[in-house]
């Protein structure tokens, strides 16, 4: 499907030196990881998402949360990038000063040719171990799939004993400072933000938009809804990532 880009949109992006794509579960719908908020069918409909996603949640029952996640990490090694992961890929060639954040936990822009995307979230494949040294943990990949809402117990450190936990920022868990720090100066330095499937309501990441356009990048979004983000972004394409995002990059500079 071809995709005509409004006329201020293609001026921006053939402008741009510095690019910043921000992305979420959305980017990945395609590729059929499912969303959190959109999925209607599977886990996330029978179960509460932010129940199994907290430190408290996996204190009271390891094996339901490790399970949860290792079903996760093997549905993603099943899947493959999409048509939208590709041409961010392409982006990076095309504008070198492009960096991706991403708040997926998923492996996809890597696998598309992303050379170093910002995980924000952390990622399903570093688990760490729950003690003090929170020492990286060496977990076959690809591992056991428990399958949908199967348990497993979370094997133990090799160094420490204590249990390995997934690799990914909980609810009510600090970001990687490091990442975070990253994601800041790249926002408040690029010419064009494009912000791809993502609800932006999950703080502090949703601050990501709107730092760029408070310091007078173009913030462009790509969703095929509405979200809280409509109001900071000087366009809304209303598309799939697989859709849009290929039309954008077209019109990005050589
Ligand atoms: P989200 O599920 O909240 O939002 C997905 C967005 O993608 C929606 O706005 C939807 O309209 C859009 N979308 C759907 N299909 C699309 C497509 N093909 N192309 C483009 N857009 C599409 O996901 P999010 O915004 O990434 O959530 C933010 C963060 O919240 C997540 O990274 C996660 O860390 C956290 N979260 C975690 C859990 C959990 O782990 N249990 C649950 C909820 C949120």
């Amino acid at each position: 499907m071809r995709t005509e880009l409004p006329p201020a949109v293609a001026t921006a992006l053939a402008e741009a030196r510095r690019i910043v794509v921000f992305t979420g579960a959305g980017m990945s719908a395609e590729s059929g990881v499912p969303t959190f908020r959109d999925d209607l069918t599977g886990l996330w409909a029978r179960f509460d998402a932010e129940q199994l996603a907290t430190p408290e949640a996996f204190q009271a029952d390891p094996d339901l949360v490790w399970g949860w996640y290792e079903w996760r990490r093997a549905r993603v090694r099943r899947a493959a990038p999409n048509a939208g992961h590709l041409a961010v890929a392409e982006l990076e060639t095309r504008v070198p000063g492009t960096v991706v954040i991403t708040q997926n936990v998923d492996d996809l822009h890597e696998r598309a040719g992303s050379r170093a995307p910002v995980h924000l979230h952390g990622s399903l494949f570093a688990p760490r171990c729950t003690g003090a040294a929170a020492h990286p943990a060496d977990v076959p990949d690809p591992g056991a799939d428990p399958g949908e809402g199967g348990r497993l117990t979370p094997p133990g450190c090799a160094q420490c004993g204590a249990p390995v936990r997934p690799g990914v920022v909980w609810f009510g868990e600090a970001l990687p400072r490091a990442a975070l720090t990253t994601a800041i100066d790249a926002a408040s330095d690029c010419d064009v933000l494009l912000t791809v499937g993502t609800s932006g309501m999950v703080y502090p990441a949703a601050e990501i938009p709107r730092i760029a356009m408070l310091t007078g990048a173009t913030v462009i979004q790509v969703n095929p809804d509405p979200t809280p983000l409509d109001a900071v972004c000087a366009a809304n394409l209303r598309g799939t990532a697989a859709q849009v995002l290929p039309a954008l990059v077209a019109a990005a500079q050589r």
